[in-house]
């Protein structure tokens, strides 16, 4: 069995981003990781291959210069080899899934792990599109998953409960916070990474009409926190959370 990652760089979850003076959001220059959804989309795909159950393990991004850094991290984590799809510019989700539907239609993987979401721009669609566009099933925010023969039994969380599903392979599954913890990379797994093949296409290359339909027209913070007041006894928290803050 042949399972394809998608893992895409982004703003390490550590930085705190700030606007430009224009207001612009400039994060060019900023650490970036792997999204860590797909850290533990690999992490799953890493684990069936340990047990055997994955021949495979091919990680794939798409994205502009230095996206593919990505890639090498997802290498030392164990994939066997790399696709990087190389654009000029971030592309949006629509035309990552497109991009990404070309890899399927050339590595014809049996299973497609994506995170369920980028924490940058976390639009939560780009598996959702990808199964739609390869015609194939799709289970999402995954928690567990179970492959049984020819099919993958997967659970999810839901509103206060848990539901599985079963869906038949090839298909897409998109994983959630709780499916796993993602290994540490060291770096001599680094290192031995570097030997591994990583497929460099360019989008362009690819049959896909690269046209963006979204334009971002404006990023605002969110208003700064009000610096907190040490009260002097309880009356005084009280006669607060009454008066003030109106919560009781
Ligand atoms: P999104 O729909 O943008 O929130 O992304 C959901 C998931 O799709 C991510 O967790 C990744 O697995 C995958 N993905 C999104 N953008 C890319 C990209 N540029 N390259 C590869 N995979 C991506």
């Amino acid at each position: 069995m042949k399972v394809l990652v998608a893992v895409k760089n982004v703003v390490d979850a550590n930085i705190k981003v700030k606007l430009t003076p224009e207001g612009k959001l400039d994060v060019s220059a900023l650490k970036k990781s792997m999204n860590p959804f797909d850290e533990i989309a690999t992490e799953e795909a890493v684990k069936l291959k340990e047990k055997g159950l994955a021949k495979e393990v091919v990680v794939v991004t798409v994205g502009a210069g230095k996206a593919s850094d990505v890639l090498r991290v997802a290498l030392a984590m164990g994939a066997d080899r790399a696709v990087f799809v190389e654009t000029e510019t971030q592309v949006e989700p629509l035309l990552v899934a497109k991009l990404l539907q070309k890899v399927v239609d050339e590595e014809k993987p049996d299973l497609i792990l994506t995170g369920k979401q980028a924490i940058d721009d976390d639009c939560n669609q780009v598996g959702q599109m990808l199964a739609a566009l390869c015609d194939m099933p799709q289970a999402t925010h995954a928690s567990n998953l179970v492959l049984e023969g020819s099919k993958v039994r997967v659970t999810r969380e839901i509103d206060g409960g848990l539901e599985t599903v079963e869906v038949v392979l090839p298909a897409v599954v998109t994983v959630d916070l709780r499916l796993n913890a993602p290994r540490y990379v060291t770096l001599p797994m680094m290192m031995k990474a570097k030997k591994k093949p990583t497929q460099i296409k360019k989008a362009t290359d690819l049959g896909v009409e690269l046209k963006s339909r979204i334009e971002c027209v404006a990023v605002e913070m969110p208003p700064s926190r009000k610096t907190g007041v040490i009260v002097k006894s309880v009356d005084e928290l009280l006669e607060k959370l009454k008066n003030e803050a109106k919560v009781l």
